[in-house]
């Protein structure tokens, strides 16, 4: 039987990934931007932001695997073709890595550190107290799925309260779940930090908005690592400089790479990183998609296909 075509569009970065081929053999790696290629050969596709249109052009298309955990690059693309099975990527290596950055931005605002870092570039010796205690600093992650309860069970374990807010009601041991719109104040009215881990739908885009930083208890501190489209950027900068909130981590923006002449950059409250948080690791994501690919040959369907309407 003819291998399979699997056509890598990914960016530059990446475009070793066919050289990490832990299962050598089991398709044809054909890079987009570098290979020629004719549309109909086309059976699997890997990215992370195909560009618009282009899958459309794919009549014998069997899937689509999305490099990273979100789906909105490949939703943004009102041509997408909805018949042909879209597949996120989920890792535990991901959720990993997610948990390690949000517990270390947790764990600097909570203990103070950039007050520190600041007295150090002054020289100053300066000792204080933590206003507050561990165990009354409750967290409140929007979102329980793969990345945002395996975040929020790591923060557990340093101690933290921890809530959580998703459409459907969860389980977690030692967890509070608040599920559904008419949940939404009362998990945010007792949320100190809170942590946006959504995937990026129709409902939850612009969520992290001025009605819900108000519901928030006045000092709140706000983390974004879902996807840039679930903040009102000027309503964050608002809600900082009237004290509403106190600070907030972003790692994901509305437009990447951010802009240089962007106010987020150098507003005092607000730490930016580059969409980092949590990186796919080629080799674990390239072992993800040749598994998938290997379902679909058989005749199966993988775990992770996203449903194209709610968007995850
Ligand atoms: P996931 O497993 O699909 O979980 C999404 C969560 O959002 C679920 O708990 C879901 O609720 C909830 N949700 C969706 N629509 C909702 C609504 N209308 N109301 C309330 N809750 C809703 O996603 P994931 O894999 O954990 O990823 C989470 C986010 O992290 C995604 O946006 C992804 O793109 C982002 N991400 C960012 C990075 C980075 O480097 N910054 C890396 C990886 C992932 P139910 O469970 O009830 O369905």
């Amino acid at each position: 039987m003819a291998k399979p075509n699997l056509l890598t569009i990914v960016p530059a970065k990446w475009a070793g990934l066919s050289a990490a081929k832990p299962d050598e053999g089991a398709v044809n790696f054909i890079l987009h931007g570098r290979d020629e290629y004719a549309p109909e050969s086309i059976d699997y596709v890997l990215s992370f932001y195909p560009p618009p249109g282009l899958l459309k052009t794919f009549p014998n298309l069997k899937a689509a695997f999305s490099l990273g955990a979100g789906v909105d690059g490949f939703l943004r693309d009102p041509d997408y073709p909805k018949r042909v099975p879209l597949v996120r990527f989920a890792d535990e290596t991901l959720s990993a890595e997610m948990a390690q950055f949000v517990l270390m931005h947790v764990l600097i605002r909570h203990r103070h550190q950039r007050l520190f870092d600041e007295a150090q570039s002054k020289r100053k010796w300066r000792q204080m107290v933590l206003p507050r205690r561990t165990e009354d600093t409750r967290i409140g992650m929007l979102g329980l799925g793969e990345i945002g309860s395996f975040t929020a069970a790591r923060l557990m374990k340093l101690g933290f309260p921890v809530a959580g807010w998703s459409r459907t009601r969860k389980t977690l041991p030692g967890l509070k779940s608040f599920a559904g719109d008419g949940e939404l104040a009362a998990f945010l009215g007792q949320t100190d930090i809170l942590v946006c881990l959504l995937s990026l739908t129709r409902k939850t885009a612009g969520i992290l908005n001025a009605k819900t930083f108000t519901a928030m208890p006045e000092g709140g501190f706000v983390i974004n690592v879902a996807r840039g489209g679930h903040l009102v950027e000027a309503d964050l900068i608002a809600a900082l400089d009237r004290g509403q909130l106190s600070g907030a981590v972003l790692d994901v923006f509305g437009e990447e790479p951010l802009p240089e002449s962007s106010p987020l950059w150098s507003h005092p409250k607000i730490t930016v990183t580059p969409h980092i948080a949590a990186i796919s690791q080629p080799a674990v994501a390239l072992k993800f998609v040749l598994d998938g690919i290997a379902k679909f040959e058989r005749g199966e369907r993988p775990d992770n296909i996203v449903d194209v309407e709610t968007a995850y």
